[in-house]
């Protein structure tokens, strides 16, 4: 790579739930490096288009937006075929998109069992079984799964979200077995705690069921759990999905990569 030349000019990206959080983070650095980039997630569809051109205009790379529900097979698969129309490929996807839902198993609702299932786990393996055939016959791909520290750890409250995320990481070791001669990497990132949407209404319902103010809430979130009394940010994660996807990367396969504050190390 000439000096000066952006390390993913020519690729095309396609982050799942890239409207808000870390997935926005995440597009924002591959398109940083050059990718052209398919945005998905769900908002307000006149923020959705500003966002579009403020990236595009400010990264200079293509950005196209679907807002396919991953929590519908075809959907998914309609995803990543329109990302392959409309951009020319799909050379790195990032399952991004989640969801959470706390409460004990003796009354977690069903119906969220089964959203959290499906948008955490089961969109990653509907996503990379329509990508990963265009991945090997160009033979090179990165897929990257935004797991979780709680893909390697539990906590209590959240049996759905730390089975998809334990579940995400056994998916992404087959995939990485599967395709370990392709020139298609697969790995799972683990955050600790990182500042999105997702986490404040979980800081906002801790503030108000405790009457504490949110600065402390936000104290003790981090420290029962993560040595590190600080949170990750959406842009450290995207740092490492770029990192990924580099050559200096192109070995690493099947890992769990925890950006966590310590927390798993706990
Ligand atoms: P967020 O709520 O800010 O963003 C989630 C994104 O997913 C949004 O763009 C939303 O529109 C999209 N989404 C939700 N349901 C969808 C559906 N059915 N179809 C399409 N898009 C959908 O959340 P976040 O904190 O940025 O989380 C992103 C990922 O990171 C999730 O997989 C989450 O589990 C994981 N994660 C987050 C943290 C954290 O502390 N925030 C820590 C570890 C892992």
């Amino acid at each position: 790579m000439a000096s000066g030349e952006k390390s993913l000019s020519g690729k095309v990206a396609l982050v799942t739930g890239s409207t808000s959080g870390i997935g926005l983070g995440i597009a924002r650095c591959l398109g940083a490096q050059g990718a052209d980039l398919m945005l998905n997630g769900f908002g307000e569809a006149g923020s959705i288009e500003a966002l579009r051109t403020e990236l595009a205009e400010g990264l200079g790379v293509r950005v196209e937006y679907d807002g396919a529900d991953m929590m519908q097979p075809a959907q998914i698969a309609g995803l990543v075929h329109r990302t392959q129309a409309t951009l020319g490929g799909l050379d790195v996807l990032v399952n991004n998109a989640g969801i959470q839902h706390t409460a004990e198993i003796k009354e977690f609702p069903v119906e969220r069992w089964d959203a959290v299932i499906a948008i955490n786990l089961s969109a990653a393996f509907h996503a990379m079984r329509a990508a990963i055939p265009g991945m090997t016959s160009k033979g090179w791909g990165r897929i990257v799964n935004i797991a979780s520290a709680h893909g390697l750890v539990g906590s209590a409250q959240k049996s759905a979200y730390v089975a998809a995320k334990h579940g995400l990481i056994g998916l992404t070791k087959v995939a990485a077995i599967e395709l370990a001669n392709s020139g298609v990497t697969v790995n799972a990132v683990c955050p600790g705690w990182v500042l999105t949407p997702l986490v404040q209404a979980q800081l906002d319902a801790r503030a108000a069921r405790d009457g504490l103010d949110i600065e402390a809430v936000k104290h003790a979130l981090l420290t029962e759990k993560q040595p590190m009394a600080q949170f990750t940010t959406p842009e450290g994660i995207g740092g490492l999905v770029v990192f990924l996807c580099s050559e200096a990367a192109q070995t690493i396969t099947g890992a769990p990569l925890s950006i966590d504050g310590g927390w798993a190390a706990a």
